[in-house]
C-alpha cells in the first residue's frame, strides 16, 4: 500500500501543487456528501484535462488506489463518500461549456459544469437541459449523469438518461473511450452510453458529455388543487395520467410538508391533507389552457375543495422554487433541526400510487413514526421523509429497519424501485438484492470488464460487496 506522501508526490507531478491537497480540513470537506456519512480520503486532486485524469487512472490501477470521482458532493446516498479512502477526483475545474449547436440541437460540455449555469446559457438561446433536480443550483452535469438524476420535470421531459447522446470516458488503466455521438438516435451495437448513465463513478470518469437540448416551452399554467384527503389527491394523479394528459410537473405535498413550509416561510400554503402542484406547459397557449382546464375538472371530480391557478411565469417559478427547497426545510420535521438524511426515493407503477401510499402511511403510523410524503407523484416517484437522529444509535438502527420494511413493500408487493433518482450509493447497497435478485451478478460482471481491480468508487451499488449501513456520520461538532 502506498503512503500518503507517495500519493501526494505522484498527484503533484500530474496536476501541480495548487490542485492537490492532503490538508486535514480539505480532506474532511471531501469526506462526505449530503448523506452525512463520512470517510476520509488520502488525498484530493483537481484535474483540468482528460490527459491528467488518464494519467491518474493508469497509476491508480497499477497501484490499486481507490478513486472516487466527485462533482458537487450533493449525493443523498453516499456515492461521493470515499468509503475505502484513496483519492477523490474533484471534477469541478473541468467546467467548460465547449459548444452549443442549435443545428444539431446539442451541447458539448465538461462534467464539472453546474446544472443551473448550463441552463442560464441555454436559456439565452431559448433552450433547456430539462431534468431539473432539487439541487440544480449546485450539482454538476457529471454528477447528474453518474446518478441518472432527475426532478420535477422528468414526468414530461425524462430523466438525465434521456438527454445524454455521447460520452468521453477515462477507464481504469488510463484508456480513453468515446461512446455515442451527436446523432439523436442509433441502433448500432450495445448502448454503452446508457450503461454509463447511472454508473455512480464505478466504471470510469466522464471527461466530455454530449447532451441533447430542448426548446423552452413558451406558455405555462400552474394548477394547485387543495384536497381534504390525501387519497383524493392520489386518485386525481392517476386519473390525470389515465386520461392521457401529460403535465410538465405533478408534485405532491402532504399536510406535514404544508405545516413545515408554513412555519418556515413567509409564503403560506392553503391547508389541506394534500396539495398537488400541476404544471402544464407547451408551445401554444390554447393547448396549455385546454390541458389546465381538463386538470381542474378532474381535480374537482376527485373532491378538490379549492383550486388556485396562475399563468404568471414569475409566480410559477416562485412556487416551484418553494417545492424545490422543501427537502431542506424537512430538517424541522421533529422540531430539533435534525438533518433529514434518509429521504426515501421510491417509485411504484402509476396505477398503484394510491394503494401503495396508503400502505406506506399505515406502516409509519403502526411504527409511531412521523413521516412526510411528497414527491414527483405523476411518474410514481414517492419521497418519504422520516427524521432520524443519526447521532443516536438506537434511533439510527430503528430508522434503518423501518426503511427496510418500507422497501420490502415497495419492491415486493408493488414491483417498484428502491431509487427513482437519487441512486443506491452505499447507503442503499445493502438492499440491492431485494430489488435485483440474481441479476446483480451480471452487473458485477460488467463492473469487472471495465474495472478489473475494483478501484472505481468501491462500495457503491453492492457491485463489489454488499456493505451494511453502519457508516460513521458527520459529527455534531468538530474538535479543532
Ligand atoms: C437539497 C438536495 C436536493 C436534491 N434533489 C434531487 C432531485 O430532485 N433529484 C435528484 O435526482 N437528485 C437530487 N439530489 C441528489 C443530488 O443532488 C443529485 O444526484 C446530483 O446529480 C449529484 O450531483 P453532484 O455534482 O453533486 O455529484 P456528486 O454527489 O459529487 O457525485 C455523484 C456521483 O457521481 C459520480 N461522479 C461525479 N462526477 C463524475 C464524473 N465526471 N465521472 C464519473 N462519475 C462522476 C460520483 O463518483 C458519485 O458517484 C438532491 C440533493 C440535495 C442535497
Amino acid at each position: 500500500m502506498l503512503s500518503r506522501e507517495e500519493i501526494y508526490r505522484f498527484l503533484i507531478d500530474v496536476v501541480g501543487e495548487d490542485d492537490v491537497s492532503i490538508d486535514v480540513a480539505d480532506l474532511f470537506a471531501y469526506s462526505m456528501d449530503a448523506s452525512m456519512r463520512i470517510s476520509m480520503p488520502a488525498a484530493v486532486a483537481r484535474p483540468e484535462s482528460r490527459e491528467e485524469v488518464a494519467e491518474i487512472l493508469k497509476w491508480a490501477d497499477e497501484k490499486r488506489v481507490p478513486i472516487v470521482p466527485r462533482g458537487a458532493g450533493t449525493s443523498l446516498s453516499g456515492q461521493a463518500v470515499p468509503v475505502k479512502g484513496g483519492v477523490v477526483l474533484d471534477m469541478c475545474k473541468m467546467d467548460r461549456i465547449k459548444e452549443i449547436d442549435l443545428e444539431d440541437r446539442v451541447a458539448v460540455v465538461e462534467p464539472g459544469v453546474i446544472y443551473d449555469e448550463l441552463n442560464r446559457e441555454l436559456g439565452k438561446l431559448g433552450y433547456v437541459f430539462p431534468p431539473d433536480p432539487g439541487s440544480a443550483i449546485a450539482c454538476t452535469v457529471g454528477g447528474m449523469i453518474a446518478n441518472n438524476a432527475s426532478g420535477i420535470r422528468a414526468l414530461k421531459y425524462g430523466a438525465t438518461v434521456d438527454h445524454v447522446l455521447g460520452l468521453e470516458v477515462v477507464l481504469p488503466g488510463g484508456k480513453i473511450i468515446r461512446t455515442g455521438g451527436r446523432v439523436w438516435k442509433s441502433s448500432s451495437g450495445l448502448n454503452l452510453t446508457k450503461l454509463f448513465v447511472g454508473s455512480e463513478g464505478a466504471l470510469g470518469v466522464f471527461t466530455e458529455i454530449i447532451l441533447k437540448i430542448t426548446p423552452k416551452p413558451r406558455y405555462c399554467g400552474l394548477t394547485i388543487p387543495v384536497f381534504q384527503k390525501l387519497e383524493q389527491a392520489l386518485e386525481a394523479t392517476v386519473e390525470i395520467m389515465r386520461r392521457g394528459i401529460l403535465p410538465s410537473a405533478m408534485e405532491l405535498i402532504d399536510d406535514i410538508c404544508i405545516m413545515i413550509i408554513n412555519s418556515v416561510l413567509e409564503e403560506k400554503l392553503p391547508i389541506g391533507e394534500a396539495l398537488l402542484f400541476i404544471e402544464n406547459d407547451g408551445y401554444s397557449e390554447r393547448t396549455v389552457k385546454e390541458e389546465s382546464r381538463m386538470v381542474k375538472e378532474i381535480c374537482e371530480e376527485k373532491g378538490a375543495r379549492k383550486i388556485i391557478y396562475t399563468t404568471d411565469t414569475d409566480r410559477i417559478e416562485e412556487l416551484m422554487r418553494l417545492r424545490h427547497t422543501l427537502a431542506n426545510m424537512l430538517s424541522k420535521l421533529r422540531g430539533e433541526n435534525i438533518p433529514l438524511n434518509n429521504i426515501q426515493d421510491f417509485a411504484v407503477p402509476i396505477g398503484s400510487i394510491p394503494e401503495a401510499v396508503r400502505e406506506l402511511k399505515a406502516m409509519a403510523q403502526s411504527h409511531g413514526r412521523l413521516m412526510a410524503i411528497f414527491g414527483h407523484i405523476g411518474d410514481g416517484n414517492i419521497h418519504l421523509g422520516t427524521a432520524i437522529n443519526p447521532w443516536k444509535e438506537e434511533d439510527r438502527k430503528a430508522g434503518a429497519e423501518f426503511a427496510r420494511r418500507l422497501a420490502e413493500i415497495v419492491v415486493k408487493k408493488y414491483g417498484g424501485t428502491l431509487s427513482a433518482e437519487h441512486g443506491l450509493g452505499v447507503t442503499k447497497a445493502s438492499l440491492v438484492e431485494l430489488e435485483h435478485g440474481d441479476t446483480i451478478e451480471y452487473m458485477r460482471a460488467i463492473k469487472k470488464v471495465f474495472d478489473p481491480h475494483g478501484i472505481m468508487n468501491p462500495g457503491v451499488m453492492g457491485l463489489l460487496e454488499v456493505p451494511r449501513d453502519e457508516f460513521v456520520y458527520m459529527p455534531t461538532r468538530v474538535a479543532v
